[in-house]
């Protein structure tokens, strides 16, 4: 017997990942080094008692959606939840993209844009980011003009390189777009200016945000979008019924109580930030300036990927980015612990 093949076009595609490598030091996919508050984990650990687990969940995730509405002063039916901030790019794929329709990206950026959106039959339309990896608002219009994408990808902060979007900016991405502009603001609790600002129904803008970050829920697997209530309508018909478990919906009741908490680990990270990019700069390396919880740097001396396996062998894991497209020779690191940091800076230093 022969096993059918799958879609010949997915052979093409290599899958998104970091390699998960067993070492001591993790700073490769910008996680929080912190754990939850104590209290999150008991008051969930006493939700868990209470869930019926023989029923659905709530298919609306209705707490969970006024927990957030309420959390950026927005309406319940302008949020979207999914498993993961990747689950709502896919949905809003699904349901603005697809065969005959194109969604645009700025490399260097979040490769799960472009990916998702091949997944879904998607064209991808590539523009490029200048050398300093903003955005030209020249290059924006052209593409515009030429391709008029449905969708058009802004990462803010931008994953790999750590640049935010400013309001004019992102006005001006608006004001040219032909369809859907999506901020990707995983990282946005990082930066000082957020897209949600500018969110309405009649704006063609929905701003992605994830508890894998700031909300150290990575094992959790919980993302949303705040959006036009009409777009939020059109992801729910993409969802699958009872997507988000009941478990996950209580987590983020619980967690959005904890927001002050959250607070003060982004301020942890923001302060920590400042003090491995001066590491970086006096280890002599290239660094740019970064608005998330993670720094994107080049060193000068040795090439990425003996840097990446010095780093390996010496107990620490961090992202090379260097085949990335205009990122060669650059890798990423996450912000950790000042434990983890300095054990990584001490880890540069001897490779370099
Ligand atoms: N967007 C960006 C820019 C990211 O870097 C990540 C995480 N790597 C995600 C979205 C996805 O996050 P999650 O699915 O964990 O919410």
């Amino acid at each position: 017997m022969t096993l059918p093949s799958s879609r010949p076009d997915l052979s093409l595609r290599e899958g998104y990942h970091s390699p998960q490598v067993d070492v001591a030091v993790r700073l490769n996919t910008n996680e929080s080094p912190f754990p939850p508050p104590e209290a999150w984990v008991q008051a969930l650990a006493a939700e868990a008692t209470r869930i019926r687990y023989n029923r659905y969940p709530d298919r609306s995730a209705t707490r969970l959606r006024e927990a957030l509405a309420e959390l950026h002063r927005v309406r319940p039916e302008q949020v979207f939840c999914a498993n993961g901030s990747n689950e709502v790019l896919q949905s809003i794929c699904l349901a603005y993209g697809g065969p005959g329709r194109s969604a645009a990206v700025f490399e260097p950026t979040y490769a799960l844009h472009s990916h998702i959106a091949h997944l879904t039959s998607t064209a991808v339309v590539e523009g490029r980011r200048r050398e300093d990896f903003e955005l030209d608002l020249a290059d924006v219009a052209e593409l515009n003009a030429a391709s008029r994408p449905d969708i058009t990808f802004l990462c803010s902060p931008n994953n790999p390189t750590g640049n935010s979007v400013d309001p004019t900016t992102a006005g001006a991405v608006l004001e040219g777009a032909a369809g859907l502009v999506v901020v990707d603001e995983a990282y946005g609790q990082f930066a000082d200016w957020s897209a949600i600002s500018l969110v309405d129904d009649d704006v063609p803008l929905v701003v992605t945000r994830t508890f894998s970050k700031t909300w150290s829920m990575a094992a959790l697997r919980l993302g949303y979008l705040v959006g036009p209530a009409p777009v939020v309508a059109a992801l729910e018909r993409v969802a699958l019924p009872y997507h988000l478990d009941a478990l996950k919906q209580a987590a983020g009741c619980l967690a959005v109580r904890y927001n002050d908490e959250m607070q003060e680990r982004v301020a942890a990270v923001v302060a920590e930030r400042r003090r491995l990019s001066s590491a970086l700069e006096s280890l002599g390396v290239t660094v740019w300036p970064s608005s998330a919880n993670f720094i994107l740097f080049r060193p000068e001396t040795r090439k990425a990927g003996e840097v990446w396996q010095g780093l390996v062998d010496a107990g620490v894991l961090v992202r090379d980015t260097s085949s990335w497209p205009g990122l060669s020779g650059c890798l990423r690191v996450t912000i950790g612990t000042r434990v983890e940091d300095d054990l990584f800076t001490a880890a540069l230093e001897e490779v370099l």
